[in-house]
């Protein structure tokens, strides 16, 4: 555990949140405290306010909570994926190129596709679509000129249709095969069509990865060929005289691949694959190795889940290293690589930014000093071992406060200690645990069983937002995103909290934080000022956030603002999508706003008759009851 600061400076709060560890050079703090975005524009760097961006926002009339997309930050990751591999592919003497495809699914808010379609066509980046959805968004928004698109997912016979006629205008359309009955159709298709698809084969590897996804790669993953099919589906394609079209060969490990072994591995795998293909004659040429490349969400460097030990020039490197020497044995001309980095290519680029609402500090209520005579047993030994403090072993006080307070608890229940007697005992606990934590800041060694206590004694700091329509992974699947107040930093964080949202459901909170091996139970935060707001922003949510979101307690989506940062540092709004009013979500399920407020002012007009309310009282009700409706769903403070 760490000892209290002697002194605060910014470049401690840095070190506190890990700000330099999972900001990936996009994010720091200014001398003045603030979060600030890093934009490197040639040579020169600038910074821009986190918080100057949200005033911004609140300026132009929208409340809390935001999501700001920084529109740079998305090009820039895409720059450095084609820039990662143009090196590795120099330094390795590897002669295929390289593809990008964003795979549509990550994030398909129509800014975000449209910020990559229009970017992305500068690098012939292109689209992986794994739904007819997906290819319609796909099929519209970039040029044909641009990269290809990826077809994944099941297909039917209209999806197939509309794909095969499309190459037709220029573009470039694979059909990835994910189970062996798809071409049987794709050539029927393709026949009654009178044009010739580009046919990739999505295989099953052996190599795993040890990630969350880990079952998506494998043996027992639902897509992709096994080896048997796939020597089928080649006899298959030669039969129909088809194997010229047989061109992409692709699998996908799954998301979040922490570890670069795995990546190598699965490399090396296909590679195998690819150059047996190509020796039985097919021409293959594209080698698309799908997702996975991922995140390091809480800046460890480790390949634990929520990180990843290898660098996107690592990566880049392995990959292409691994693909020079395996094809080069058998003299098989290196084929374009292809990925479909969705995750790494948008986490980045989103922020959640929400205010603080209100606080439920962990702290005692009064004590009476000295201690009243007459006072039930386990009160008086609790008083006791609050003067043993610092005299008595720490641990042996600890557990002692623990057992006299289960004590109380059950006299209580027993009847035999009053309301006031265990607010008392609870107050006595709540204040000798805290004094433990002083205690151990200050000491030398921490006994064993009292680590990690002071992160034990949190407020709950209740956020304006909804985990589950923002943060839906951090309730389904304990992810871990930086969480981080964005400005005040230039003073200590005096407290330590866990964030609670406002949907009243009680897994509807952030309780678990980067920093070290594991996640932490709580984060430093500074006290609330009356009268100022508190912002915490929650960072790398731009990928699978938004849509897997819900509307639990019908809280709608948020405010969006997209944000373009200039040479100069100076950012612009270039564009701002309102977020759901009340009434957007009523009609989400299925109610007519119109009707309610018809309703609610009937009911409001028979008060008046029944003598419950005055006219003037009726027009007061249904004026606020229409400005609910039209209102936006979170809370003002
Ligand atoms: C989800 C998915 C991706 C994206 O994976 P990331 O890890 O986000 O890059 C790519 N390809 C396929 C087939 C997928 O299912």
């Amino acid at each position: 555990m760490q000892k209290v600061h002697e002194g605060w400076s910014v470049a401690k709060a840095a070190a506190t949140y890990g700000i330099k560890e999972w900001g990936a050079g996009y994010f720091d703090l200014s001398e003045s405290g603030e979060v600030v975005v890093k934009h490197h524009n040639g040579s020169a760097e600038t910074e821009t306010s986190l918080l100057d961006i949200v005033r911004g926002v609140e300026a132009r009339g929208l409340g809390m909570p935001v999501l700001i997309r920084i529109e740079n930050i998305l090009q820039r990751q895409m720059t450095r994926l084609h820039e990662s591999f143009t090196r590795a592919m120099a330094d390795h003497g590897y002669t295929g190129g390289y593809q990008g495809v964003f795979p549509i699914k990550t994030n398909q808010q129509a800014q975000v596709i449209e910020e990559v379609s229009s970017f992305g066509a500068t690098l012939g980046h292109g689209l992986e679509a794994g739904s007819k959805a997906e290819l319609m968004i796909a099929l519209s928004m970039i040029e044909s000129s641009n990269g290809p698109i990826v077809c994944n997912g099941y297909k039917d016979p209209e999806f197939i249709d509309l794909g095969l006629q499309t190459t037709r205008m220029g573009y470039h359309v694979f059909f990835v095969i994910e189970m062996p009955s798809e071409l049987g159709l794709i050539l029927e298709r393709s026949r009654a069509l009178g044009i010739e698809p580009m046919i990739g084969v999505r295989i099953k590897l052996s190599s795993n990865s040890e990630g969350r996804w880990q079952d998506s790669g494998g043996d027992q993953s639902i897509f992709g060929l096994t080896t048997s099919q796939l020597v089928e589906l080649l006899d298959e394609l030669k039969a129909a005289d088809m194997l010229h079209c047989f061109r992409l060969l692709h699998y996908h490990l799954g998301s979040q691949i922490p570890n670069i072994r795995d990546i190598r591995t699965a490399t090396r795998e296909a590679s195998r694959f690819y150059a047996d293909l190509v020796r039985e004659g097919a021409p293959l040429g594209y080698l698309d190795l799908g997702g996975g490349l991922g995140v390091d969400y809480d800046g460890s460097q480790t390949s634990s889940i929520y990180s990843k030990n290898y660098s996107l020039d690592e990566y880049a490197a392995d990959v292409t290293d691994v693909l020079a020497t395996v094809l080069g044995e058998h003299c098989i001309e290196h084929p374009t690589i292809i990925t479909e980095s969705g995750r790494a290519t948008v986490a980045y680029s989103s922020i959640l930014v929400f205010d603080v609402l209100d606080v439920t500090p962990y702290e005692a209520g009064e004590i009476p000093t000295p201690e009243p005579e007459g006072n039930p047993e386990p009160i008086r030994n609790l008083y006791e071992v609050r003067e043993m403090l610092g005299v008595r072993d720490t641990q042996e006080c600890y557990n002692d406060a623990i057992y006299y307070r289960e004590e109380a608890r059950q006299e209580f229940e027993h009847g035999k200690l009053t309301m006031r007697d265990r607010a008392l005992a609870e107050n006595l606990f709540v204040d000798v645990v805290h004094s433990i934590g002083r205690l151990l800041s200050e000491a030398d060694r921490i006994p064993r069983e009292l680590e990690g206590l002071s992160e034990s004694l949190y407020d709950i700091y209740y956020g304006n937002f909804s985990v589950f329509q923002s943060l839906p992974d951090v309730w389904a699947i304990d992810q871990i995103f930086p969480v981080m107040p964005i400005h005040r930093l230039n003073t200590e964080p005096e407290r330590r909290a866990i964030i609670a949202d406002i949907t009243c459901d009680s897994d509807g909170k952030i309780a678990r934080f980067c920093g070290g091996d594991d996640a932490r139970r709580s984060m430093p935060v500074h006290r609330l000022k009356p009268d100022d707001d508190y912002y915490l922003g929650v960072f790398l949510v731009g990928a699978y956030q938004e849509t897997l979101g819900d509307l639990h307690n019908l809280l709608g989506d948020t405010h969006v603002v997209s944000v373009r940062i200039d040479g100069q540092g100076d950012f612009e709004f270039v564009r701002e999508i309102k977020g759901d009013s009340v009434g957007d979500v009523l009609s989400y399920v299925e109610y007519q706003p119109a009707a309610l407020v018809e309703r609610f002012r009937h009911k409001a007009e028979r008060a008046v008759r029944d003598g419950r309310i005055t006219v003037a009282e009726r027009r007061r009700l249904v004026q606020a009851y229409e400005a609910g409706i039209r209102g936006y769903t979170y809370c003002k403070r």
